[in-house]
């Protein structure tokens, strides 16, 4: 299978070339050319099986069965629970992985097919919130022949992300920036478009706009389906940002697998529910919530799903609504959902839950993704439960060890600089 990019259909380019690359010549992101349908087996028994008859399509001109077989082994080593919790209502549990958050499965399969695929020395630049940096420090730590920076603001990433970004390996170095968010990311795009820079060290990106990221994040909506398989089609509901997660998912319906629809849920940046009621969305500055990780003005994978619906916003509303949680009602949903079924969720998890009280959707089984373990956010958490969260014992861990990081004013000469010497 080919990709191309979303604004021209000249130039294919293979699965590797798209990694690589990152964004498409003229800018625009890569999609898949054509939707491939899949050759699954009845019933899986582990979970990186099913992984690799879904993903195989998207990679084999250049990984082949074996390669792959061995990605998806070492990529998707944990469990991918699916809880019930009521009548027709279910929770899949993204949070096993390494760093507690669903971006684990997309950045340990990045980290191994970037590897598997890679010729020269590269450095892999990342901007980040809070959970991306963290997901992708752990993939990549210790991957031969792959360096990776990590930008992250200064005091607005939790206690917990911090340790994940801070306590890691010789090949990931981090910057702590005395900025925002915004102001990491400008540093990476300033960075990707100097071409002195660019001709001197071989620069590739692990953000979201990259399709590695978004190709495994199909694989556990077919897993979840395949476990209610004779309740009929599922509704998933997933709290969203940057939509990426939300788009493996229609990735996931539109090669064949029966879901009867996504609900998509995001904090009060509500880009998603302005664009769905009439095409259209002025792009706000971002709202600071207690879902972080939602913080997003403009999601940029938006542009993929439009693409997959051929810029059809009537077949985009058959599949998919929308609605919008502000910080108030999540606070009351952690509440809710702890003393009405003893189930303690993130932030990010409870803006989805909140749909919970819609009987419209009752008909067919709702499946809530679950996107971080609520031990990330356990400084806003706790308060609201009034209990304390266990800590499991990887985290334990990380607080013996010492803090690696380098900080930086958001200068983008101390940047080039730290860039230059290092590398
Ligand atoms: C990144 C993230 C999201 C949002 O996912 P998108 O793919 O950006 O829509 C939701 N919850 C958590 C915990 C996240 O880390």
């Amino acid at each position: 299978m080919k990709y191309r990019s979303i604004l021209n259909n000249n130039e294919l380019v293979s699965f590797s070339d798209a990694l690589f690359q990152g964004l498409a010549q003229d800018g625009s992101l890569f999609v898949p050319n054509k939707i491939p349908s899949y050759n699954l087996k009845k019933n899986y028994v582990t979970y990186h099986d099913l992984a690799k008859d879904i993903i195989y399509p998207f990679v084999k001109e250049n990984i082949n069965h074996n390669e792959l077989e061995k990605i998806c082994e070492e990529s998707f080593n944990f469990k991918v629970p699916l809880k019930k919790i009521d009548d027709k209502i279910y929770i899949l549990e993204l949070f096993h992985g390494p760093t507690l958050a669903f971006k684990d499965f997309a950045a340990r399969f990045l980290a191994r097919s970037f590897s598997i695929l890679n010729q020269n020395k590269l450095t892999i630049l990342v901007a980040t919130s809070g959970d991306t940096g963290g997901a992708v420090a752990n993939g990549f730590s210790g991957v031969e022949g792959i360096n990776v920076v990590i930008l992250y603001p200064s005091k607005r990433v939790t206690e917990i992300q911090e340790l994940q970004l801070t306590r890691v390996q010789k090949n990931v170095k981090s910057i702590e920036v005395n900025g925002t968010f915004d102001d990491c990311q400008k540093l990476v795009k300033m960075a990707f478009s100097d071409k002195k820079l660019r001709n001197n060290i071989n620069l590739t990106s692990a953000n979201s706009i990259n399709i590695g990221r978004l190709i495994p994040q199909i694989t556990y909506y077919v897993w979840a389906k395949k476990k209610l398989e004779n309740l009929g089609e599922p509704t998933f509901c997933v709290p969203s940002g940057n939509l990426g997660n939300l788009t493996g998912g229609i990735l996931a319906k539109l090669s064949g697998v029966k879901i009867k629809r996504f609900l998509a849920t995001t904090n009060s940046n509500d880009s998603l529910v302005r664009y769905l009621k009439n095409g259209n969305f002025k792009i706000e500055s971002t709202i600071k919530t207690i879902s972080n990780a939602m913080d997003v003005g403009d999601p940029s994978n938006l542009e993929r799903i439009k693409f997959l619906y051929n810029f059809n916003l009537n077949n985009i509303k058959k599949d998919l609504k929308s609605t919008s949680v502000n910080d108030a009602k999540t606070i009351k949903m952690i509440k809710k959902i702890k003393k009405d079924y003893n189930y303690t969720v993130c932030p990010h998890t409870a803006v989805g839950l909140a749909n919970i009280e819609n009987k419209k959707w009752k008909n067919s089984p709702v499946i809530y993704l679950a996107t971080a373990h609520p031990l990330k956010f356990k400084n806003i958490i706790e308060p609201i439960i009034e209990e304390k969260i266990k800590l499991p014992s990887s985290i334990k861990s990380l607080y013996k060890k010492k803090k690696k990081s380098i900080s930086m004013n958001p200068s983008y000469e101390n940047f080039k600089n730290f860039l230059l010497t290092n590398f």
